[in-house]
């Protein structure tokens, strides 16, 4: 399954302090390096996919994003979100090295001959 990564703008990649925008840089390192294990990324946001956008264009990584949305609010699946598979939700504070590992041990496995004598 290929890693398709979905990122918060809103106190996930910037922090507002009244009028004040603060970039979380250790958040926008991380996205830097998923883009660059291959990961397929939109940001997307509860206010519209036009600020998603405008925000990864003044954080100055808009060439990270495959596209901008706003975040749903209803979700039309036969499954619970909490079902998708292979679904996890990673917090801003912990780090992207679990993710990383994950597109980096794809990327090993399709790069690697089958093993001989396997059986499928
Ligand atoms: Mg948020």
């Amino acid at each position: 399954m290929k890693t398709v990564i979905y990122v918060d703008v809103d106190d996930t990649l910037v922090r507002s302090v009244g009028a004040k925008r603060i970039p979380v840089p250790r958040v926008l390192a991380g996205i830097r390096e998923l883009r660059g294990a291959g990961a397929t990324m939109y940001l997307w946001s509860s206010g519209g996919g036009e600020y998603a956008r405008r925000s990864a264009l003044e954080l100055g990584i808009a060439d990270c994003f495959d596209g901008f949305l706003p975040k749903p609010t209803v979700v039309v699946d036969d499954q619970p979100v909490q079902e998708w598979r292979g679904l996890t939700q990673l917090h801003p504070n912990e780090g992207v090295e679990s993710v990383l590992a994950r597109l980096r041990g794809r990327a090993l496995e399709s790069s690697q001959p089958h093993p001989s004598g396997g059986t499928s």
